[in-house]
Formats: structure tokens, C-alpha cells, sequence
């Protein structure tokens, strides 16, 4: 237990180290405004206050990067911008097909179409990105074509929730380090950050993001391990070179 606490703790030190604070959620409507880079990171600002078209991209975010990459999501974002899609109201506005056709780039298009406007409809019904009101996680839930990852996406950047988001990279990553052992349940693992770390919202954003954007640049599926600064605690690594 001891030992999977100080490899959690441990790893967070050195991936901020490494790579910096990340700036998470990127707001692409914010793009250029100071503090903000050119695709809507804001690493220098910590604890931005939200608006309801923040909390608006962030969940729309959320939903399309479902099996899909950031840079596709990014596209679709732009296109639904063009378009003038800036708060639930609008999007169920707008036309399916219209819809369809902005978010094609994400893939699945017709079944995200679906997840938005279900979505959307529960934002509007609720009022809970105008009032900034934090859902319950259950209700996130209770909609069609959103699952734990998307939930507590949406509930952690959209809304400041201090729940810990637990995807692929983060799967890949500790399992690779030797810190969780074998084939781990969503909570299971969620359970793990979260009885080891304080529980903070600014945390879980920052070593969410860090993990997301460290696989991308060592532990990929082919992983780059000559230069990681994890290598000589990751036991896939010492495993494979003893071999
Ligand atoms: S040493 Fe290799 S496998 Fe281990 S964390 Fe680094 S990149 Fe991933």
C-alpha cells in the first residue's frame, strides 16, 4: 500500500518536472487571448474562472474525443465555432444533419450527433452550465452514450469536481510502471488516486493532463523508453532490458 502511494506521489513530482504544468481544459474560442495559447491551452493561469460556453466546450470536448484523437476533436470544435455553436441552446437549434456533418471528423458521427443532443438537452433542462451547478455523477450517467471517463471529464474540468479521471494512458502508464497490478476496474483504479492524493480539483486536472500528455511523448504503444525519466522505476522497462 505504502509502496503504491510513493510510486503515485512519486510520479506526479516527476512528470510535472518533466513536462510542466499543462493548462487543461484547452478552451479553442479563448485561443489567443493572453494567458492562452494558440489552441486554447493556459498553462500559466491556474484556476481559470469558467464561463457557461467554457463549461459548454469542455462537455461537447468531453463527448468527442470518445475513441478518437484530440486533434480530430479539435477540428470539429472549430467547425461547430464557425457555425456560431456556442451553448447547448444553439446546438439544439441547429440541424442534425448540419450536426452530422461538423462533427465528422471525430468519427461515430451519427452516434455522437445523438450523445450531443441528449446531452445538451440535459444541460438545458437542468440549467446546470448556466447556473454552474455541479451535476451528480449519476445524472451524467443516466444519459445515453456517456460513460465514467466522459462523466467525470466533464465533472472535474467543466465544473472544478475533485474526482480523479482514469482512461487509457492512465491504464497503460501504471500498469507499465508496475504501481497497479494486472487487469484494474475503472473505480478500482479511480479508488487508488483518489485515497492516496489530497483530494483537489487543481491536482487531479494537472496529473490527468500530465499523463495524457506524457504518453504521448515516451509511453506510447511503442514506447520512446531511452529517453524517459521513468525508466529507471518503470518495471516494464528494467524487466525488458534484463531480459
Ligand atoms: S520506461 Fe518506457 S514503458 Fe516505462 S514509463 Fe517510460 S516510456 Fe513507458
Amino acid at each position: 500500500m505504502e509502496r503504491i502511494a510513493q510510486g503515485i506521489e512519486r510520479t506526479y513530482a516527476i512528470l510535472l518536472k518533466t513536462l510542466g504544468t499543462q493548462g487543461w481544459w484547452p478552451l479553442s474560442w479563448r485561443r489567443g487571448e493572453p494567458g492562452f495559447d494558440d489552441l486554447g491551452y493556459h498553462p500559466e493561469i491556474s484556476g481559470i474562472e469558467l464561463s457557461e460556453r467554457d463549461r459548454f466546450e469542455i462537455s461537447l470536448g468531453a463527448i468527442l474525443t470518445q475513441n478518437t484523437s484530440w486533434l480530430n476533436v479539435e477540428l470539429a470544435l472549430s467547425r461547430l465555432l464557425e457555425k456560431g455553436i456556442t451553448t447547448s441552446k444553439k446546438l439544439l437549434s441547429f440541424q442534425l444533419d448540419s450536426l452530422k456533418e461538423a462533427i465528422k471528423p471525430c468519427g461515430y458521427y451519427n452516434q455522437k450527433a445523438k450523445k450531443l443532443v441528449i446531452a445538451c438537452a440535459y444541460f438545458e433542462a437542468s440549467g446546470i452550465l448556466r447556473n454552474n451547478r455541479a451535476p451528480r455523477r449519476s445524472e451524467l450517467l443516466d444519459l445515453w452514450g456517456i460513460g465514467p471517463e466522459t462523466a467525470d471529464s466533464i465533472l472535474l474540468y467543466a465544473f472544478g469536481a475533485p474526482v480523479f479521471v482514469i482512461d487509457a494512458y492512465t491504464k497503460r502508464l501504471f500498469s507499465r510502471l508496475g504501481i497497479l497490478e494486472g487487469e484494474t476496474a475503472y473505480h478500482d483504479l479511480q479508488d487508488a488516486f483518489l485515497s492516496r492524493l489530497p483530494l483537489d480539483a487543481r491536482l487531479f486536472n494537472e496529473y490527468h493532463a500530465l499523463i495524457v500528455k506524457f504518453c504521448k511523448a515516451y509511453c506510447s504503444a511503442k514506447p520512446s523508453c531511452g529517453e524517459c525519466p521513468l525508466k529507471r522505476r518503470c518495471r516494464a522497462h528494467i524487466s525488458a532490458v534484463k531480459a
